[in-house]
């Protein structure tokens, strides 16, 4: 089974915070799919179709960086893939 990337979409999930520090940053909402885990069951395309998609008959693709309107759904395909191969992360920028 294949995996594909594709680019980010205009709109971030990068959201304004204030450090521990006080200094502003951002912080973004990523995504990991484990491809030794994936067994392309597919439940996080119904969960999130805006973010994972088929791509054929074995394969998906994911935004790695979703749109923020997408939050809630992409924390439901990541609960109901039955491998636990989606991790979610948060990147931090300055
Ligand atoms: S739900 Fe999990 S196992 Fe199924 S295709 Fe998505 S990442 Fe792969």
């Amino acid at each position: 089974m294949e995996i594909r990337l594709h680019p980010p979409r205009r709109k971030s999930t990068c959201r304004p915070k204030i450090c521990d520090d006080g200094e502003p940053t951002v912080e973004c909402m990523r995504i990991i799919v484990d491809l030794n885990r994936c067994q392309n069951y597919g439940q996080c395309v119904y969960a999130a179709p805006g973010v994972f998609r088929f791509v054929g008959t074995e394969s998906i693709e994911y935004d790695h960086a979703p749109d923020s309107d997408d939050d809630v759904a992409v924390r439901r395909a990541a609960v109901a893939c039955p491998m636990s191969a989606i991790t979610l992360g948060e990147e931090v920028r300055p």
